[in-house]
């Protein structure tokens, strides 16, 4: 891949067109697909104004990317943060068509995302902007267009605002719409754990591949929200020894083991975990290069790069985050022979999760927690086999066979719908 300079490294658009071009070259993939799958679909940008609890009046600037279409549906979350850009909206749009095409489900991506500081505004300022940003995309939405889901910073009460607001605009129920909503409100089971869970399964596999057992893997855990919390409690339920948790107040440590029960009862309790009391503090940039069996980045992009690869001494990079390494990175983790289970195969436990609640509120029925668990292990077992195999075959990493199992599979459907005629 070519040299590119920090500012390019970062960016998450040129993260994902450095292996797609990569992937594709391996593939062999003619020019005319190639044009088709590099740019998305479709992009909007729309500027919404929200009335303020102090009176005046914001403007808020929004994003909603469909990347392909081509499989199914466009799917993928919305992102509230005061660094969300076009970017990297693409960026995640075009991961979530790669990510669903890996686990093999008939979707296509998207991504959407506000420029807002979410911590900052109430709850009254945050439904009103949900509100008209899912009004401004009434058209552009829908359970056989493209079905949002939560991502960072929005949670299952968003996903009920625009559940709502556009059901509203169709004069009807629709919970289709989105995934990722409450369970009284056409919610999965099993959904709120769901990609924390399929980072235990797939790193269930790895472990197993490299002659490891839970008892004896060391974990380090980047982000303890939805993702990360909920990977570190299930690896601990299941054995695996969580000996850091790292965010952005604060990183903790113990050698001998974290209690996540414990540790989770007290992030209930006092809204964060610096100070958690069974565990020595840490430097988090630090305790991202402790050395562990399995590295979990579960917070944000850009936190492997080129400046730290090189001392990231985990055996396993089970990537929980959307992007957490850059091209440069995989270079050198791949020199250094860690085994990287990728995003677009690593967390697509989340999106799998979503389909099954695309699934159940479109039958109008909905099935226990143990059988959307056993569906989940099913196709995320599936997906790391055909991941590894494909890597196997090709002579290529783990990344680099996600994207070209995924580009082979889009391509082969636009080829077979005909788009060409
Ligand atoms: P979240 O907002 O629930 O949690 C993110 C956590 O990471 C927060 O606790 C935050 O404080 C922490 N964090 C942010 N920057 C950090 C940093 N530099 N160092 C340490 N901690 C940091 O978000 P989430 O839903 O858990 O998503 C996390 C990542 O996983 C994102 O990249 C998201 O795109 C991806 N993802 C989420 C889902 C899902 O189902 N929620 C599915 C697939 C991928």
């Amino acid at each position: 891949m070519k040299t590119v300079s920090l500012e390019q490294e970062i960016n998450p658009w040129e993260a994902q067109s450095a292996r797609f071009d990569f992937a594709a070259q391996k593939l062999n993939l003619d020019e005319g697909l190639w044009k088709v799958l590099r740019y998305p679909n479709r992009e909007l940008i729309v500027h919404i104004p929200v009335a303020m609890d102090n009176g005046k009046l914001e403007v808020f600037t929004g994003f909603r990317v469909q990347h392909s279409i081509a499989r199914g549906p466009a799917k993928g979350g919305v992102r509230y943060s005061p660094d969300v850009t076009l970017d990297e909206v693409r960026a995640l749009a075009s991961w979530m068509t790669w990510k669903c095409a890996v686990v093999n489900i008939p979707f296509g991506g998207a991504k959407g995302g506000i420029i807002c500081d979410p911590h900052k505004m109430s709850q009254g300022e945050l439904e009103r902007m949900t509100r008209r940003y899912t009004a401004e995309l009434v058209e552009f939405i829908g359970p056989e267009k493209d079905v949002p889901a939560p991502d960072m910073n929005t949670n299952e009460q968003v996903m009920a605002w625009m559940m709502d607001t556009y059901s509203m605009h169709m004069r009807q129920t629709v919970t289709s719409v989105v995934t990722g909503k409450p369970i009284n409100i056409g919610g999965s089971r099993g959904r709120r754990e769901a990609t924390g869970r399929g980072i235990m399964i797939v790193c269930d596999e790895a472990i197993r591949k490299l002659g490891l057992r839970p008892e004896n893997t060391r974990v380090i855990v980047q982000g303890f929200g939805n993702v990360g919390s909920n990977a570190a409690r299930l690896m601990a339920q299941k054995g695996y020894k969580i000996i850091g948790i790292i965010e952005v107040d604060g990183a903790l440590h113990n050698p001998h083991g974290i209690n996540l029960e414990k540790l989770w009862a007290y992030r209930e309790k006092n809204r964060s975990i610096a100070a958690f009391p069974e565990a020595d503090k840490a430097d988090p940039a630090e305790l991202l290069l402790e050395d562990c069996e399995i590295l979990v980045p579960a917070a944000t992009e850009n936190q492997i790069t080129s400046r730290n690869a090189a001392r990231i001494k985990c055996r396993i990079l089970a990537e929980g985050a959307n992007g957490p390494t850059t091209a440069a990175a995989d270079e050198i983790l791949a020199g250094n022979g860690v085994f990287v289970i990728p995003d677009i195969l690593c967390n697509a436990g989340g999106v799998t999760t979503s389909y099954f609640e695309w699934v159940q509120d479109r039958q109008g029925y909905f099935w226990k927690e143990s059988v959307v668990n056993e569906q989940l292990e099913d196709i995320m077992v599936n997906a790391f086999h055909d991941v590894v195999r494909f890597a196997e075959a090709h002579h290529v990493n783990n990344r680099i066979a996600a994207y070209m199992l995924a580009i082979d599979r889009v391509a082969y459907t636009i080829r077979q719908r005909g788009i060409y005629a």
